[in-house]
Protein backbone atom coordinates (compact mmCIF):
# COMPACT_ATOMS: atom_id res chain seq x y z
CA UNK A 1 0.00 0.00 0.00
CA UNK A 2 1.56 3.16 -0.95
CA UNK A 3 2.35 5.87 1.63
CA UNK A 4 1.88 9.16 1.91
CA UNK A 5 3.89 11.89 4.29
CA UNK A 6 1.89 15.14 5.51
CA UNK A 7 3.18 18.09 7.21
CA UNK A 8 1.69 21.23 9.41
CA UNK A 9 1.50 24.58 8.28
CA UNK A 10 4.07 25.40 10.57
CA UNK A 11 6.09 22.53 10.58
CA UNK A 12 6.06 20.87 14.12
CA UNK A 13 4.09 18.11 13.22
CA UNK A 14 4.47 15.80 10.46
CA UNK A 15 3.38 12.00 9.64
CA UNK A 16 3.09 9.72 7.44
CA UNK A 17 -0.31 7.54 6.55
CA UNK A 18 -1.26 4.49 4.11
CA UNK A 19 -3.22 5.06 1.32
CA UNK A 20 -5.45 2.11 -0.27
CA UNK A 21 -6.78 4.06 -2.87
CA UNK A 22 -5.26 7.12 -4.51
CA UNK A 23 -8.78 9.09 -4.34
CA UNK A 24 -9.79 11.91 -2.91
CA UNK A 25 -13.50 12.54 -1.49
CA UNK A 26 -14.45 16.62 -1.31
CA UNK A 27 -16.79 17.02 1.27
CA UNK A 28 -19.26 20.20 1.68
CA UNK A 29 -20.41 20.32 4.88
CA UNK A 30 -20.21 22.75 7.62
CA UNK A 31 -17.41 22.05 9.86
CA UNK A 32 -15.45 21.03 7.15
CA UNK A 33 -15.49 24.56 6.25
CA UNK A 34 -15.36 26.25 9.87
CA UNK A 35 -12.29 23.93 10.02
CA UNK A 36 -10.76 24.98 6.77
CA UNK A 37 -11.67 28.65 6.11
CA UNK A 38 -12.69 26.91 2.62
CA UNK A 39 -15.45 26.16 0.90
CA UNK A 40 -14.79 22.41 1.10
CA UNK A 41 -12.05 19.76 2.18
CA UNK A 42 -10.41 16.52 0.73
CA UNK A 43 -10.67 13.72 2.54
CA UNK A 44 -10.35 9.46 2.55
CA UNK A 45 -11.37 6.68 5.22
CA UNK A 46 -8.51 4.73 5.79
CA UNK A 47 -7.44 2.05 8.44
CA UNK A 48 -6.11 3.80 11.76
CA UNK A 49 -3.07 1.50 11.85
CA UNK A 50 -1.44 2.77 8.55
CA UNK A 51 -0.96 6.37 10.26
CA UNK A 52 1.86 7.19 12.08
CA UNK A 53 2.58 10.67 13.68
CA UNK A 54 6.55 10.63 13.17
CA UNK A 55 6.81 14.42 14.77
CA UNK A 56 5.32 16.59 17.33
CA UNK A 57 2.02 16.46 19.50
CA UNK A 58 -1.42 15.92 18.25
CA UNK A 59 -4.01 17.74 20.49
CA UNK A 60 -7.80 16.65 20.04
CA UNK A 61 -11.22 18.31 20.58
CA UNK A 62 -14.72 16.34 19.99
CA UNK A 63 -17.44 17.37 18.48
CA UNK A 64 -20.84 15.93 17.22
CA UNK A 65 -21.06 14.91 13.97
CA UNK A 66 -24.36 14.82 11.93
CA UNK A 67 -25.07 11.15 12.79
CA UNK A 68 -24.94 12.51 16.43
CA UNK A 69 -22.03 10.02 17.53
CA UNK A 70 -18.70 11.74 18.72
CA UNK A 71 -16.12 13.14 16.06
CA UNK A 72 -12.27 13.56 17.04
CA UNK A 73 -10.50 16.27 15.61
CA UNK A 74 -6.96 15.42 15.86
CA UNK A 75 -4.58 19.10 15.38
CA UNK A 76 -1.18 20.57 15.50
CA UNK A 77 -1.65 22.56 18.97
CA UNK A 78 0.54 25.73 17.43
CA UNK A 79 -0.99 26.32 14.39
CA UNK A 80 -4.27 24.11 14.05
CA UNK A 81 -3.74 22.34 10.92
CA UNK A 82 -5.76 18.96 11.14
CA UNK A 83 -3.90 15.49 9.12
CA UNK A 84 -7.11 13.69 10.49
CA UNK A 85 -10.37 13.20 12.28
CA UNK A 86 -11.90 9.60 13.82
CA UNK A 87 -15.41 9.42 13.75
CA UNK A 88 -16.42 7.01 15.36
CA UNK A 89 -19.35 6.23 13.72
CA UNK A 90 -17.06 4.46 11.10
CA UNK A 91 -15.82 2.18 14.06
CA UNK A 92 -12.67 2.18 15.95
CA UNK A 93 -10.00 1.43 12.91
CA UNK A 94 -10.80 3.69 10.88
CA UNK A 95 -9.63 7.19 10.20
CA UNK A 96 -11.13 10.36 7.99
CA UNK A 97 -7.18 11.63 6.65
CA UNK A 98 -7.32 15.17 4.89
CA UNK A 99 -6.15 13.91 1.47
CA UNK A 100 -5.53 17.70 0.62
CA UNK A 101 -2.17 17.74 2.88
CA UNK A 102 -0.46 14.75 1.81
CA UNK A 103 2.58 15.34 -0.43
CA UNK A 104 1.92 14.53 -3.83
CA UNK A 105 -1.87 13.77 -3.46
CA UNK A 106 -2.16 16.90 -6.44
CA UNK A 107 -1.59 14.63 -8.76
CA UNK A 108 -4.40 12.20 -8.00
CA UNK A 109 -6.66 14.26 -10.54
CA UNK A 110 -10.25 15.08 -9.64
CA UNK A 111 -12.33 14.25 -6.32
CA UNK A 112 -14.12 10.53 -6.85
CA UNK A 113 -17.37 11.87 -4.98
CA UNK A 114 -18.34 14.57 -3.16
CA UNK A 115 -20.50 14.85 -0.52
CA UNK A 116 -22.59 16.73 1.93
CA UNK A 117 -23.58 18.29 -1.70
CA UNK A 118 -26.68 19.94 0.01
CA UNK A 119 -24.49 22.33 1.48
CA UNK A 120 -22.54 22.96 -1.74
CA UNK A 121 -21.77 27.27 -2.62
CA UNK A 122 -24.26 28.22 -5.62
CA UNK A 123 -21.12 29.34 -7.48
CA UNK A 124 -18.68 26.07 -6.79
CA UNK A 125 -19.19 23.80 -9.62
CA UNK A 126 -19.66 19.71 -9.18
CA UNK A 127 -16.25 18.29 -10.08
CA UNK A 128 -16.71 14.42 -9.91
CA UNK A 129 -18.44 12.25 -11.54
CA UNK A 130 -20.54 11.04 -8.31
CA UNK A 131 -22.49 13.62 -5.99
CA UNK A 132 -24.58 12.54 -2.37
CA UNK A 133 -27.06 15.24 -0.54
CA UNK A 134 -25.37 13.94 2.26
CA UNK A 135 -23.05 10.74 2.57
CA UNK A 136 -23.76 7.33 0.65
CA UNK A 137 -26.53 5.54 1.41
CA UNK A 138 -28.00 8.53 3.99
ZN1 LIG B 1 1.61 23.13 13.13
ZN1 LIG C 1 -17.02 17.70 5.88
Amino acid sequence: MPEYKGHCHCGQTEWTVEIPEEKHILCHCGACKLQSGGEFTLNQIVPKDGFRLTKGDLKVYTYKGDSGNNTDCFFCANCTCSPYHHQHVQGEDKIVIRTGLLEGSDKWGKPAAEIYDKDRASWQPQTADASFATVPGA
